[in-house]
């Protein structure tokens, strides 16, 4: 296993962790094995989220006896300092823990969040008094806009910064540049951006190569993926002359304009699993995979014309995609 440092938090941090977010769709055995991987594999960086549902609460239960194996890095998604500390306190409840090695302050996107996260009252106060407390060793901070994640990175005050990056989502590689200069640690996360590579264990390498990225977090939901990932950067090598060409064609195939599966435009009023309509899309067209796609958009219990267009998904998407355009497609090539 390659190991780097995470900035300048003194943790030697696996160059493959885990994302926790696709454990919310499996049992607490699939944890306990995703664990029982990672140690096994030398792969010691996992990061969750207060947001992610049940996840710090699974790890938890999974990392008993081999915790101190792990850098455990969770999130909130407080503004304030009291909303902060209340979740803060929560995710140590949850994943059994009396202190956190990384604590972040999650997706802080917009001016107006970053500005009430930083002034008086808002959430870093509270991490800040509670890193005094001993209870949080380090603080970072994640976005999914790179202007307002610059500034972040720009006041000095976190230690470690997280942004999606992978071969289709560049823009973020200033930002990182930054941070690296100011000697923080750098977590690249939706390095498969969200599952839409046909080519996915070339993705992750040239992610790999990246010296700019301390530790990349794909997300895990079997043991199995586990273990392709740590083997990935146990033996990576740099993508040759023939892989190359393979995943600069798929980066022109996707574009931008493509669903990254993150969730936030949840829940629909009208009750659309959105990115399922989208994933359903993706291998009726990209894969080849139409008929079964077909099937499958055809038992769900709420298709995409339920769409009443309203207009939240979109307000709440950090990739500004027309999801009611995109839903329309996608309706139009699943409906047979
Ligand atoms: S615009 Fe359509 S898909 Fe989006 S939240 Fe409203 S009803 Fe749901
Ligand atoms: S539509 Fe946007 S918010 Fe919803 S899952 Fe896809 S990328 Fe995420």
């Amino acid at each position: 296993m390659q190991y780097k440092q995470l900035g300048k938090t003194g943790y030697k941090v696996s160059a493959m962790g885990i994302g926790g977010i696709p454990i919310q769709r499996v049992g607490e055995q699939v944890a306990k094995e995703v664990i029982a991987v990672a140690v096994e594999m030398g792969v010691n960086f996992l990061d969750t989220a207060r947001g992610y549902t049940d996840s710090e609460e699974k790890f938890g239960q999974a990392l008993q006896g081999v915790r101190d194996r792990f850098v455990l890095a969770s999130k909130t998604p407080s503004r304030d300092a009291a909303g902060a500390r209340r979740d803060l306190e929560t995710s140590l409840r949850m994943l059994k823990i009396d202190s956190i090695d990384l604590y972040q302050l999650h997706n802080v996107s917009k001016e107006a969040e970053l500005e009430q996260v930083l002034g008086p009252g808002g959430a870093l106060e509270a991490l800040l008094k509670a890193q005094q407390e001993g209870l949080v060793k380090h603080i970072g901070v994640t976005s999914h806009n790179d202007k307002i994640l610059l500034k972040a990175v720009e006041t000095g005050l976190f230690a470690t910064v997280q942004a999606p990056v992978n071969a289709v989502e560049r823009q973020f590689i200033p930002v990182f540049q930054a941070a690296k200069e100011l000697g923080m640690g750098t977590i690249a996360m939706k390095p498969l951006a969200g599952g839409s590579f046909k080519h996915p264990q070339l993705a992750i390498r040239q992610l790999l190569a990246e010296p700019l990225l301390d530790v990349v977090i794909p997300g895990v939901d079997s043991a199995e993926q586990m273990r392709t990932n740590a083997e990935l950067a146990a033996s990576w090598r740099p993508l040759d002359d023939a892989e190359r060409p393979l995943l600069e064609q798929e980066v022109a195939e996707l574009g931008k304009g493509f669903c990254r599966r993150c969730e936030y435009c949840l829940p629909c009023p009208q009750g659309i699993r959105i990115p399922q309509v989208f994933i359903f899309e993706g291998y009726a067209t990209r894969y080849n995979l139409a008929d079964w796609a077909v099937d499958r958009y055809a038992a769900m219990e709420v298709d995409a014309s339920a769409c009443a267009e309203c207009g939240v998904c979109e307000s709440r998407c950090p990739y500004n995609l027309p999801i009611r355009q995109m839903l329309k497609r996608a309706h139009k090539n699943l409906k047979h």
